[in-house]
């Protein structure tokens, strides 16, 4: 029987990060990967285009980082969102910045991010393992001993010194990421908390499905739940054939599901004319009043075609009478306020990431060790640690398992 001193479970951006951090320094490592090819996550990332990282300054990147940012901070400092960037420059990917300081590949496709990875994975002398599923682990004096594999038909038990779960959450499980780590964690003792999708879109209550499809931009949307102001995001909303998506949409979704959980009434507003005020708007619609009679007419100019009819059910006004000036304030005020019902989410299917797994307070911060099993590593989406978009969430899967596969190399050395 072969044994490694790694053996990394998934080939998504930390097992592929871990692995070759790990064999450059001379370990002998495995990566099992059970889908037919690594990084299936990866190449579908940021729309086809791999949102890499966001090189914002730490403090502001940490902002973006739930449910505790201050885990993240030893591993992002050691291997920090502008060391990424050097990073895949070093291995001949060309990177563009683009607004919101998002990082993408020069070429705009998301495979050569992968392909990147997994060529220098090679180069760095790991084995690549695909069509092999990890089932469990073999605890022996509270140490990883090995793994049970599935290599289709033909069960493996495999040995290695240190062992790194890097199986990331359980949203897009077509990607392969279908939730195993939770269960491999569970069998060390670990404890995970509570699943949700995150930046995920959001259903509205009665939705009127005229709207699929409507792209919405440059609009401000805030989030309420119970009546009280939460948060806001500017930019563009997609209404789809349950309710809503788009950037500012799937921004505000994991305060809008922990709410939705939580019973609490969530609401989103949207602010259709953000560049102006009350008093600017009153102006515009009075210039706009000289050409047009009726509210329908007013509204053509003000709107896009798609969403009149929703806009004067939602604010009780005649599309075909002539404008009052009662219809006036109430068109100025839905403006500034069109109040969309929040009334659930969609499914991890439909979920860029996961928010919870496996709790924090079990793992050690400065090296991503397991609190509880001393030759267990947790690296990426595993962890009890998500973000928002812009870039946020593929830098910490590749921080955290730097950091793992760094402090594996360590613990090897002092051991020799
Ligand atoms: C549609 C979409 C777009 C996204 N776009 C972006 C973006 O542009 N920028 C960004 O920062 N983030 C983005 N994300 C999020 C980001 O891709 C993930 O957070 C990140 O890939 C997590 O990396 P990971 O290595 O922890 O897990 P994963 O990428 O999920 O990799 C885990 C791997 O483990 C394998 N595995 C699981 N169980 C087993 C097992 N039992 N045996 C063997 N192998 C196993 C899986 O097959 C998978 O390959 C996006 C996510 C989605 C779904």
């Amino acid at each position: 029987m072969q044994t490694y001193d790694l053996i990394i479970i998934g080939a998504g951006a930390a097992g592929l990060l871990g692995a070759g951090t790990a064999a450059e320094k001379g370990l002998k490592v495995l990566l099992i990967e059970k889908m037919e090819k690594p990084a299936r996550k990866v190449r579908i990332s940021g729309k086809g285009r791999c949102n890499i990282t966001n090189t914002k300054h730490h403090d502001d990147f940490l902002a973006h980082v739930y449910p505790d940012s201050r885990f993240l901070n030893p591993a992002l400092r050691n291997f920090s969102n502008f060391k990424t960037v050097e990073f895949f420059n070093s291995l001949g990917l060309k990177t563009v910045t683009e607004r919101g300081e998002r990082v993408f590949p020069e070429s705009g496709k998301a495979w050569d991010v992968a392909e990147c990875l997994v060529k220098w994975v090679k180069k760095s002398g790991a084995e690549i393992i695909c069509n092999a599923e990890v089932k469990s682990l073999n605890i022996e004096n509270s140490k990883i001993s090995s793994i049970n594999a599935d290599f289709g038909n033909n069960e493996k038990i495999i040995k290695a010194k240190y062992f790194l779960i890097a199986t990331g959450g359980i949203s897009y499980p077509l990607t392969g990421s279908t939730g195993d780590g939770y269960n491999f964690a569970k069998q060390a003792g670990h404890t995970i908390t509570s699943l949700q999708p995150s930046l995920v879109p959001l259903k509205i209550k009665n939705h009127n499905t005229q709207l699929n499809k409507l792209q919405l931009k440059n609009i401000s949307l805030s989030l309420y739940v119970d009546n009280n102001y939460v948060d806001d995001e500017f930019g563009e909303i997609e209404f789809n054939k349950t309710g809503l998506t788009g950037a500012l949409t799937l921004r505000l979704s994991r305060k809008a599901v922990g709410a939705l959980t939580a019973q609490k009434r969530v609401e989103l507003k949207l602010d259709l004319k953000p560049a102006l005020n009350y008093a600017q708007l009153k102006n515009r619609i009075a210039r706009e009043m000289q050409t047009v009679t009726t509210n329908y007419a007013l509204l053509r100019k003000l709107l896009p075609q798609q969403i009149i009819t929703t806009f004067a059910e939602k604010t009780n006004i005649k599309l075909q009478k002539q404008i009052t000036d009662a219809d006036m304030e109430k068109i100025i005020r839905a403006l500034k306020n069109l109040t969309f019902e929040i009334s659930g989410f969609n499914d991890f299917d439909e979920a860029i990431v996961t928010a919870g797994g496996i709790s924090l307070e079990e793992v050690d911060s400065k090296t991503m060790k397991s609190k509880i099993v001393d030759n267990l590593y947790f690296a990426g989406e595993v962890l009890n640690l998500d973000a928002s978009t812009g870039g946020y969430n593929l830098q910490i899967a590749f921080s955290t398992a730097r950091l793992a596969a760094q402090c594996i190399v360590k613990q090897l050395e002092r051991k020799l």
